[in-house]
């Protein structure tokens, strides 16, 4: 069959779409990057927040359509949103286009979901806790071709209040740190420049496995496997309870592991992290970024946050304003509290109203674009490494130093001709924008 496959979310998910595709591909079966021309149609969903599971639907939606105006003969559904409402029936019978809805922990089973035709509509909803990590004999196709995605577990055993990950992903299973290099190692012999590590929490890594062997252990055995390669690392999704000081000192002691550190701390006020089950205070967290930067003077900081989270006060979020004022992270981002009613933080009082959400999410972005914009002026006339992505018009190209992580951050412009993609270049910074950077190449 022809196969197309779209995917929603988080690089998780995008892990998952490429173990799909590589299953299907070796059973022989052929991929298009158009809806229009595909026989089959995969949807990997997503459902952190309410955006997300609306959008999901949408191109659910929308993908059913090509069954009558396309060659479309097998719709599927896969990943969190159904595997968040799997005991539902009416939202498996509200999509009667649908063939086949899997679950999250049963990406193993989609040929057996493409090519079974008898069951209508398949529902393949395994326990999460059981799902194992892919084979590594089997390929991945994945979606770029010079960076590449790897998870070091799956799951979480954390309980934030506004958070449905847990029930969606089972609890933390990490994988075998031999089989995290092995991976590494074959994809950047396949001609991967850049691994990017990834889990719910990447630096909770072993903490369920006797000995707890830290993450620190995952970053030095996979700096050692590749050191002979000019290939980047860069690790996302750290936890502050866990991004230790033997994790920075393991960055700052490996030329191949870019100083980037994204912490998702939520917010900063004491009072609102006790409600949102994050086990963190606010001189915890000054205290995190200052041992950061002083082991670590190239770092570049990224965090995301959350406002309008039931019972956060004007004090809780000037409290907030504060700390990224003084912080001045290179990279933020921010998301507006999303409720539903199979979360805790829905049973909390004092919900903050959209509005009001809103106006804090904009005052803080406002802020933060001065900050970004300041910080990248430090880059003009200075060159740094860069990975080649696109070629977007004759003579530009876009590309991302090693403190931009890829789809979150700014980019860099690089003006220049005959520049291969995947490849990592020098480039003399000429110009800096809000959250970009432009140059030349060196
Ligand atoms: S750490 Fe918290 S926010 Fe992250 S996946 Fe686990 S429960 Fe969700």
């Amino acid at each position: 069959m022809i196969i197309f496959l779209e995917t929603l979310g988080c690089s998780r998910n995008q892990v998952d779409s490429e173990i799909m595709l590589g299953k299907l591909v070796a059973k022989g079966h052929k991929l298009t990057a158009d809806p229009q021309k595909a026989e089959a149609i995969i949807v990997n969903t997503c459902t952190f927040i309410s955006t997300a599971s609306d959008e999901a639907v949408d191109v659910l939606l929308q993908m059913a359509g090509f069954k009558k105006t396309g060659r479309c003969k097998r719709l599927i559904a896969t990943g969190c949103l159904f595997e968040r409402y799997k005991d539902d029936k009416s939202l498996v019978e509200s999509f009667p286009e649908v063939d086949a809805f899997l679950g999250t922990a049963a990406c193993e089973q989609i040929v057996d979901a493409v090519e079974n035709k008898d069951v209508h509509p398949l529902t393949l909803f395994p326990d999460p806790n059981e799902r194992s990590f892919q084979d590594l004999s089997e390929k991945r196709e994945l979606t770029e071709k010079y960076s590449a995605f790897i998870k070091v577990s799956e799951g979480c055993n954390r309980k934030c209040t506004y958070c449905i990950i847990p029930k969606l992903r089972g609890l933390q299973r990490s994988r075998p740190i031999e089989d995290i290099c092995t991976e590494a190692r074959n994809l950047v012999s396949d001609g991967v420049k850049e691994i990017i590590l990834t889990a719910e929490n990447t630096t909770d890594y072993g903490r369920e496995l006797p000995g707890d062997p830290g993450f620190d252990n995952v970053l030095e055995s996979l700096s050692l496997t590749l050191e002979k390669t000019n290939a980047w690392i860069r690790f996302l999704y750290t936890h502050p309870n866990t991004l230790t000081e033997s994790v920075v000192k393991a960055v700052k002691r490996s030329e191949n592991i870019c100083s980037y550190y994204d912490v998702p701390i939520q917010h900063a006020a004491s009072g609102v992290l006790k409600r949102m089950g994050r086990p963190y205070n606010t001189q915890d967290l000054y205290t995190l970024f200052e041992t950061i930067r002083n082991i670590d003077p190239d770092a570049a900081l990224r965090t995301t946050l959350i406002v309008g989270f039931p019972g956060e006060t004007k004090k809780d979020f000037n409290l907030l304003m504060d700390f990224i004022k003084t912080i001045r992270f290179e990279h933020l981002g921010v998301f507006t509290y999303s409720d539903s009613d199979d979360l805790k933080s829905h049973q909390f009082k004092d919900h903050v109203s959209s509005d009001i959400a809103e106006q804090r999410h904009d005052m803080l972005m406002a802020v933060q674009a001065k900050i970004s914009e300041s910080i990248n002026n430090k880059h003009v006339g200075k060159t740094y490494s860069v990975i080649v992505e696109e070629n977007v018009e004759s003579g530009v190209y876009i590309g991302r130093t090693r403190f931009q992580a890829p789809e979150v951050d700014g980019v860099t412009f690089i003006y220049s001709n005959g520049l291969e993609i995947g490849t990592i270049v020098k480039v003399r910074m000429t110009d800096a924008f809000e959250y970009d950077l432009a140059g030349e190449k060196a």
